[in-house]
């Protein structure tokens, strides 16, 4: 679950982070009233799923209501990267020294938690990581010790900050990585996290992903449902009750069972392609769930080959062959087909789709040469 800026903070305010006092709206009589409430300059911010709202012209400072209103009326309805705004975010604005940067994830590969501080804030992280990477102190620590504030001190010191912020960097990530934990987070980002000229430590952006498994522990998580970001191919296949998720690429993938789904993803970026989706029809094949799947991969255009992937078990080859036949009479594909059909009565199956194979609709016999296919007939649509 992806929270928008002021969802995340309020988050950290609840861990005790310091963060600007402040409130969202949707509308730009709200955004005057809270600018009067919390006193001028205010920064009026959009909210979005998405970074560089600053570059966007998302970020902007007022210094009276008439700027106010002016900043709140041109950023209401902004599209940010295909992000329209619809929520505000008036705070109260910041002196700021300087900006850095600070962050806690999961490190799969270590099996351990991940913090990443640097003096160079304010800018993506990817940038500093790909220009001047030194300037990321990392360090690790370990689920089971947490982090100490002697660790938490030394890495403070690494990342060279201001030494007039190292107490106050101490204390906010401490309570930073308690809010990551107890919070069951995947993700908190500070980017900046300022020093202000005062000597305080203060938290000017956040960006908060939670982990959806642990709502279990965190009812009040349900809150978030609403502002989650819709990806609409995924609401269109689940409203036809199919196990989709999107993903970025352009060969669509269709294939029967969660694992094998999976594998094909796995196959597909093996031989140089993107995968635009992982969809899993379930055991059975018949016509009424391949059309289905195929409506859905077909209304993403960014699919330009499809890669259906059957390994029959209880579901005969026979059947599953008519179902894909059938599907492909009720609904028109633009993008060329790739079929692997293999397992429970494959010959049979492979000889009623014989007759139907064109340049729309292919077959190969292994997983392998079907992927390489798809994404060649993928690439080639692409540059055409
Ligand atoms: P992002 O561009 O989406 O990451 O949005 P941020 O919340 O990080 O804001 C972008 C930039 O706007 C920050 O790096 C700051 O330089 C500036 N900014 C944001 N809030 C304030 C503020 O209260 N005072 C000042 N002076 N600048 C601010
Ligand atoms: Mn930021």
């Amino acid at each position: 679950m992806d929270l928008l800026e002021y969802q995340g903070k309020q988050f950290f305010a609840q861990y005790g982070i310091p963060v600007s006092d402040g409130e969202a709206t949707d509308n730009v009589d709200d955004a005057v009233a809270i600018a009067e409430r919390v006193g001028y300059p205010v920064v009026v911010k959009a909210q979005v799923h998405t970074g560089g709202r600053g570059k966007a012209g998302g970020v902007k400072l007022a210094e009276n209501a008439d700027e106010a209103r002016m900043h709140a009326s041109n950023i209401l309805g902004l599209d940010i990267k295909g992000h329209v705004v619809k929520t505000i975010w008036v705070e109260i604005a910041s002196d700021i020294a300087e900006e850095y940067y600070a962050s806690f994830t999961l490190d799969r590969s270590a099996k351990q938690h991940l913090g990443m501080l640097s003096a160079e804030g304010g800018v993506e992280i990817e940038t500093v990581a790909e220009e001047n990477p030194d300037a990321i102190a990392k360090i690790h620590v370990d689920p089971t010790v947490g982090l100490t504030e002697d660790q938490c001190r030394a890495w403070v010191e690494a990342a060279n900050l201001n030494p007039d912020a190292t107490d106050g960097a101490v204390d906010i990530l401490m309570k930073l990585y308690n809010a990551y934990v107890e919070g069951d987070a995947d993700l908190v980002e500070i980017n900046p996290l300022i020093l202000k000229p005062t000597g305080e430590v203060h938290a000017l952006d956040a960006k908060v992903s939670l982990d959806g498994n642990a709502t279990y522990e965190h009812p009040d998580y349900t809150k978030y449902d609403a502002t989650q970001p819709r990806d609409e191919r995924e609401e269109a296949a689940h409203a036809k009750g199919l196990q989709y998720v999107g993903l970025d690429g352009s060969v669509g993938v269709i294939a029967n069972g969660a694992g094998l789904a999976m594998s094909t993803v796995d196959v597909v970026n093996q031989v140089g392609g993107k995968p635009a989706n992982f969809l899993d029809i379930g055991g059975g094949a018949n016509a009424d769930v391949m059309s289905g799947a195929m409506e859905v991969i077909n209304n993403d255009p960014a699919v330009k080959a499809i890669f259906i992937n059957i390994f029959g078990g209880i579901t005969r080859g026979e059947e599953v062959a008519n179902g894909i036949i059938e599907a492909m009479n009720r609904v028109t594909i633009d993008a060329p087909i790739v079929i692997r059909l293999d397992g429970t009565n494959a010959n049979e199956g492979r000889a009623i789709l014989e007759p139907h194979l064109s340049d729309s609709l292919m077959m190969e016999t292994t997983m392998l040469d079907a992927a390489r296919k798809a994404v060649e007939l993928a690439d080639s649509q692409a540059n055409g």
